[in-house]
C-alpha cells in the first residue's frame, strides 16, 4: 500500500523566533507512525535554519523553485541545487496561490509548472504538484476537466518513471483558508477521478503507486476521516501546520 504523505505548507508565515518555537514543538511531538511520511514547506529565508534544527524524520520542502537549475542571471529566483544545498528534499509546485498570481502578476501557467517539475525531478527533488478547481469551476461541473488540464503539461513533460518522485496535491481553491473542507466523500470522488486519469495517461502501475494528497482547511479534527478514504493518501495543510496541532495529524494515525 501507499504510505501517507502529511505535508505542511507554512506559506508566507513565520519569523526566526516563531519558526524555532514550532520546530521545538514538532521535535518533541513523539514518534511518526511508520505508515506516514511528514514534510514541511518552509519560506526561503528559514530553510537552512529549519533544516538544521528540525528532527531528521521530518523532511523539508521549499514552496517553489526556479524553472532553471542553473546559476546565473535569474534575479529573485532560487534554484533546485541551492535548495538541495540547504537541506530540501521536496518542493511544492503549482500551488493555487502561485497559479493565480500576486499583486497583479498574471501567475504561473501549467506549462511553466510542468517545466519546474522536470527541473526538480532531474535534480533529485521530490515534488508535490498542486491542482484544484475554483468554486465557479466546481459549480459549472468542470472540476475534473480543470484538474486534467492542470496535469496534462506535466504528464507530457515528465517520463513515466519520474512519477515515482511526484505526489499530486488536490486542493480545491474554495476550501483553501476558508474553513470549508470538502467532505471526505466529495474529496474521495475527485481523488478517484484523478487516479483513474493517471491510470489512463500513465498506466495502472503509476496510478496505484502515486500519492494523492488533499489540501484545503485540513486540520487534526477532520484529517482522520479524510485519510480514511481509499484514494486520499495524505494532506497538504496550511493554517493548521503553523500550530502544534500539526503533530496531531500524524498522532491520529498511530
Ligand atoms: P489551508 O489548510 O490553510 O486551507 O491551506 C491549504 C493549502 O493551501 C496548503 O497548501
Amino acid at each position: 500500500g501507499r504510505n501517507y504523505l502529511i505535508g505542511g505548507n507554512w506559506k508566507c508565515n513565520q519569523t526566526t523566533e516563531s519558526a524555532l518555537e514550532l520546530v521545538s514543538v514538532l521535535n518533541a511531538a513523539g514518534p511518526i507512525p511508520t505508515n506516514c511520511e511528514v514534510v514541511v514547506g518552509i519560506p526561503y529565508p528559514y530553510l537552512a535554519l529549519v533544516a538544521s534544527k528540525l528532527r531528521s524524520d521530518i523532511q523539508i520542502a521549499s514552496q517553489d523553485c526556479a524553472h532553471s537549475a542553473k546559476m546565473g542571471a535569474f534575479t529573485g529566483e532560487v534554484n533546485v541545487n541551492q535548495l538541495k544545498d540547504v537541506g530540501c528534499t521536496w518542493v511544492i509546485l503549482g500551488h493555487s496561490e502561485r497559479r493565480s498570481g500576486f499583486g497583479g502578476d498574471s501567475g504561473e501557467s501549467s506549462n511553466l509548472i510542468a517545466g519546474k517539475c522536470v527541473t526538480a525531478v532531474a535534480a533529485g527533488l521530490k515534488v508535490m504538484l498542486c491542482v484544484g478547481e475554483t468554486l465557479e469551476e466546481r459549480e459549472s461541473g468542470d472540476t475534473i476537466k480543470v484538474v486534467k488540464s492542470q496535469l496534462d503539461p506535466a504528464i507530457k513533460a515528465l517520463q513515466p518513471a519520474d512519477w515515482e518522485n511526484v505526489a499530486i496535491a488536490y486542493e480545491p481553491v474554495w476550501a483553501i483558508g476558508t474553513g470549508k473542507t470538502a467532505t471526505p466523500e466529495m474529496a474521495q470522488e475527485t481523488h478517484a477521478e484523478i487516479r483513474a486519469y493517471v491510470a489512463s495517461a500513465l498506466g495502472r502501475d503509476v496510478a496505484s503507486k502515486i500519492r494523492i494528497q488533499y489540501g484545503g482547511s485540513m486540520k487534526a479534527a477532520n484529517a482522520k476521516a479524510l485519510l480514511a478514504q481509499p484514494d486520499i493518501d495524505g494532506g497538504l495543510i496550511g493554517g493548521a501546520s503553523l500550530k502544534p496541532e500539526f503533530a496531531d495529524v500524524w498522532r491520529g494515525m498511530l
